[in-house]
């Protein structure tokens, strides 16, 4: 094959790439909020206890960490989001209701969002089993608070999400708001709610996580996570945006880090216009003002 002949496939393959991702993703242009509002602040807790480091056949001293979310940090989360009147969204694998299912039913009382985060943090590879944990997850998480889940973090297939009734997904980081994402053949829309790595507290504050070595632990200082997670606030507050902070109860959930974040809410509260709902009610205001262009289905 000649160097012309080879150039022509790769623009090709790139062309053919370029079009998938154009029909995968469809960002909304004219996203504004309501009268009066700035921004909208969605907390959400990725509330896996030791379910992860299970999975992972951590050790115990790992499992304990987890554990702790669950026994401390979800409840002093809840606390911290309550005397706020911060309305967050809890993202749980469906096992969590067989261990810590008071938390649960304690947020939901709260007027936050308790929805979907895998049965068992893990998205199986074959697809009737998948659906078997969605199923298991929804309907465990529906009997434990009396609502049916309508949000997920996962990477769950689209087409089961819908099968289930799920409104969106919050995962990946392709757009800094909200926006649809499709099946490569641009069927299955599913509203997502994106959220960044770079405002995530394990991304700062964990300890051996994944098996992780020394060199990669990383324990920050919490005043300098406030200023860059202050930056990041007032940078979306300017321009109309979004801010979605994702917080681990097994991480967030020590007292220095819950001190930090109720300085940060307080001070995100001295500015006008500052929204704090679930990230259910962002998902059915979007679907409602700006929904999908080219159809839902
Ligand atoms: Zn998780």
């Amino acid at each position: 094959m000649s160097d012309i002949d080879q150039l022509s496939r790769e623009i090709e393959e790139l062309e053919t790439a370029a079009s998938t991702y154009d029909t995968r993703h469809e960002f909304i242009d004219d996203f504004h909020y309501p009268e009066g509002t700035q921004i909208a602040v969605n907390f959400t807790c990725d509330f896996d206890a030791m379910l992860f480091r299970r999975f992972l056949n951590e050790t115990p001293m790992q499992l304990a960490q987890g554990e702790f979310g669950g026994r401390v940090g979800i409840w002093r989360l809840i606390e911290l989001f309550d005397s706020h009147d911060v309305k967050a969204t809890i993202f749980t694998p469906g096992r969590i209701c067989e261990l810590y299912p008071q938390s649960l039913v304690a947020a939901h009382k709260s007027g936050h969002e308790i929805a979907d985060h895998m049965w068992e943090h893990h998205v199986p590879k074959d697809m009737q089993l998948e659906h078997d944990h969605i199923q298991k997850s929804t309907t465990a998480l529906e009997k434990a608070v009396g609502k049916r889940p309508v949000g997920t973090r996962s990477r769950h297939t689209l087409s089961l999400l819908k099968e289930e009734g799920y409104l969106y997904n919050s995962h990946g980081s392709a757009a800094h708001l909200p926006h649809y994402l499709r099946d490569d053949d641009g069927e299955n829309c599913l509203l997502n709610i994106p959220f960044h790595y770079a405002i995530d507290d394990a991304m700062y504050f964990n300890f051996a996580w994944l098996s992780s070595d020394n060199a990669a632990q990383r324990i920050t200082d919490p005043d300098r996570v406030f200023d860059m997670w202050w930056a990041a606030f007032e940078q979306q507050y300017r321009q109309g945006g979004y801010l979605n902070i994702c917080l681990h109860p097994f991480v967030s959930g020590r007292a220095q880090r819950i001190e930090m974040l109720d300085r940060l809410i307080a001070r995100m509260k001295t500015l006008p216009g500052v929204w704090f709902p679930t990230c259910e009610t962002v998902a059915r205001y979007c679907l409602k003002a700006f929904p999908p262009k080219s159809g839902g289905n």
